[in-house]
């Protein structure tokens, strides 16, 4: 509602789900889960901030983040030098119960070339497991990346989210080394939107 669809905007490719829905895994689905609540407060390996390119804090999750943080997470922050949209930083946790926190830059939605939007929203997700995997992390919380202020419409970014955390479990780790990836929003929307789409990524068994 932030971003009217112009007339003549195309649909976005996830939009309608998966092409084909994927064979169904217990194994697989016991390591998602959807979380409606405060991201700062859990006790996770990592959590996955929606930040901006200046990773100098903002508004949203990244403001909240940063003030339980500490200013100790400002500092290491800007001794990053900024990070590209779609893809994301690390760094300690420091008065957080989270041992990590990853920042990933989301686009902001546009409604013209919703196809690139989806390539970012889509790498900033791999990227965050990436780093995940190089950091030892096990349990992973994911903020809705750009579903606030950035106007990523919360129904078009949870299939790009399910589908590009099912692809890197399934291709990249393979052996469960991240054990629990978490959605984790305060939204209604989002959680509405998760629960719309997770069946179709990740089939009941
Ligand atoms: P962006 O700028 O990437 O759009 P926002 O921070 O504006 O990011 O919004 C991302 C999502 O994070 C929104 O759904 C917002 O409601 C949610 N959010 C805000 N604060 C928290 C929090 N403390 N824990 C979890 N989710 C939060």
């Amino acid at each position: 509602k932030l971003h009217p669809a112009p007339p003549g905007a195309k649909p976005p490719p996830t939009r309608d789900g998966p092409s084909e829905i994927p064979p169904p895994s217990k194994v697989l689905n016991d390591r998602i889960g959807v979380l409606r609540g405060d991201i700062t407060t859990l006790a996770v390996d990592a959590i996955v901030n929606a930040a901006n390119s200046s990773l100098l804090g903002g508004g949203g999750v990244d403001g909240a983040i940063h003030r339980a943080a500490g200013h100790q997470l400002l500092d290491a922050c800007a001794r990053l030098g900024g990070c590209h949209t779609g893809s994301a930083k690390i760094t300690d946790g420091f008065k957080l119960p989270c041992r990590k926190v990853i920042h990933a830059v989301g686009p902001v939605y546009d409604y013209l070339n919703n196809g690139e939007s989806e390539r970012l929203l889509s790498s900033c997700y791999s990227t965050s497991l990436e780093l995940a995997l190089q950091n030892g992390c096990r349990s992973v919380a994911f903020s809705a990346i750009s579903t606030g202020v950035y106007g990523y419409p919360s129904k078009e970014a949870a299939p790009v989210a399910l589908a590009a955390v099912r692809k890197f479990l399934t291709e990249k780790d393979k052996e469960g080394r991240i054990q629990k990836v978490v959605f984790v929003t305060f939204e209604m929307k989002d959680v509405e939107a998760y629960n719309e789409f997770l069946p179709l990524y990740f089939p009941p068994v």
